[in-house]
């Protein structure tokens, strides 16, 4: 059987000769190749990728893939819209080009809810992708792609972007490990906009020590992104072994918002026990406005999507080039070149900035965000860092929330706050609940990534997801 090792061991074995980065990345492409048609994990490939001879750097040659809205110069970036068909990067982000010094090997881009808008990678002009541990399930979204990318072996490391929690709900839904760094870590330079306060790039990985890995190369400022940070970046790997002995962690204790079923319930109390196993103390702490993050987010995420996708404007990008007069051809290409999804978005969005009402919707949205970012301020006075759950259940079906956009939104409730409040938050499988996965959220400090990877190599130590995985997933495996 081909080899496709994680990360840190595809990086340690082309070092030591053990097999070449060509070889490596042949057999991922292979696997594309056989999987593809399946899952629908990749949007578009390069081929070619395995030719050019990549060895140095922290990232050796180990391959990995972007998301359909991060550009990489010459390659087609579409975010999975109609209105992006076939339009080519000419640049490269701050993300792709900090891997690509690393070493690392480029293999295509990985599908996505169109604009990054959604969750569950059926907002898509490729379609659905298919979620690995059974195809009649969602991977996820908004990176499902990535995700399900990472979990089937195609690449060791997709990086995905996250609004809301578009890497870390796909990766509990595939089964791996997703991180969102702090807002302003990783230079949003190339990532095509979404909503701006909120954007994120992250990573998904086989296991924790894979991300610390890739972030460590990742993080960092770059003039090209005025919001990004400039702060020191800590070393992460260092931080794998140390445990969590003597600290504190919280858990909310909010009634109305922290409903689940028995078995999430149960997975969730295993790993608040794994924590407490490991040495640590947990401390029920009050998020009082945290309930109220769906309600803020889908204003303020689509009042600055209606403003940031305003720049297809109907005349640079879009499907028809000819028309009888300019308002016909940009009212073709803005109707027939985004979907049904975006299009809601733009008009919620527009409508949250109208005048009259923009006080009584986006405003009070702001300042909701606010007293939600309070309410972590305070309770990390206390806690060196928190958990959650990362979904309310287990993926869901295809179509089953496709229809009801409410019920797709409301999905997002344990991701949403640490999106609002800009904080570094992670997502760890941590059991299965009838045979699907779920994982368990870390949100740490604002810049305390050395903490968050630190607490989520102490949850994955006490369960050890990549074996359940692998032999959940082996008829995959044996398919190429
Ligand atoms: N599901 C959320 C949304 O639809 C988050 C998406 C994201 O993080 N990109 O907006």
């Amino acid at each position: 059987m081909p080899e496709r090792p994680g990360l840190r061991e595809s990086v340690e074995r082309i070092r030591s000769g053990n097999f070449s980065s060509r070889e490596l990345a042949e057999n991922c492409l292979r696997r594309i190749e056989a999987l593809n048609g399946k899952l629908n994990a990749f949007a578009h490939w390069d081929a070619d990728a395995a030719k050019a001879d990549i060895q140095d750097g922290p990232l050796a040659g180990a391959p990995y893939a972007l998301k359909d809205n991060l550009c990489r110069e010459g390659t087609l970036t579409t975010c999975a819209s109609k209105i992006l068909e076939g339009w080519i990067s000419p640049y490269s982000g701050g993300a792709a080009a900090r891997l690509d010094e690393a070493g690392a090997r480029y293999l295509g881009k990985t599908n996505m809810d169109e604009f990054a808008m959604g969750s569950s990678t059926e907002y898509s002009v490729y379609g659905p992708t298919k979620n690995p541990w059974d195809s009649s399930r969602s991977a996820g979204g908004s990176s499902g792609g990535s995700a399900a990318a990472v979990a089937s072996e195609m690449v060791p490391l997709a990086l995905g972007t996250d609004t809301g929690g578009s890497i870390r709900q796909p990766a509990a839904f595939c089964g791996v490990v997703g991180i969102k760094p702090t807002y302003g870590r990783v230079s949003r330079s190339g990532l095509v906009a979404f909503a701006s306060s909120l954007d994120q790039i992250g990573t998904l990985t086989r296991d924790v020590g894979d991300a610390a890995l890739a972030l460590e190369s990742l993080m960092g400022q770059d003039p090209l992104d005025a919001t990004s940070l400039g702060e020191a970046i800590p070393a992460l790997q260092p931080e794998l072994d140390r445990g969590v002995k003597g600290l504190k962690f919280g858990i909310p204790a909010e009634d109305q918002w922290m409903q689940l079923d028995a078995g999430p319930a149960r997975v969730f109390q295993d790993s608040v026990d794994a924590l407490r196993e490991a040495g640590a103390e947990p401390v029920e702490i009050a998020l009082p406005h945290a309930q109220h993050s769906v309600a803020a987010y889908y204003l303020i995420a689509t009042a600055e999507a209606s403003s940031n996708l305003a720049r297809y404007d109907g005349l640079r990008f879009g499907p028809r080039r000819e028309a009888e007069t300019l308002e016909e051809l940009l009212l073709a290409n803005r109707s027939q070149g985004f979907g049904a999804e975006v299009k809601r978005r733009i008009l919620l969005g527009t409508f949250a900035l109208s005048a009259g009402y923009v006080e009584a919707y986006y405003q009070r949205a702001q300042k909701t965000r606010t007293l939600i970012r309070n309410d972590f301020q305070k309770a990390f006075e206390t806690v060196d860092f928190m958990v959650i759950p990362t979904t309310p259940t287990a993926a869901f079906h295809l179509g089953e929330k496709s229809d009801d956009p409410l019920s797709m939104y409301l999905s997002d409730i344990y991701t949403l706050p640490a999106s609002l409040a800009g904080l570094p938050a992670a997502s760890v499988p941590c059991g299965l609940d009838a045979g699907l996965p779920l994982g368990t959220q870390i949100w740490a400090k604002t810049l305390d990534e050395a903490m968050l990877i630190r607490a989520a190599a102490s949850l994955e130590r006490a369960f050890p997801f990549g074996e359940i995985r692998r032999a959940a997933l082996a008829s995959l495996v044996e398919a190429s």
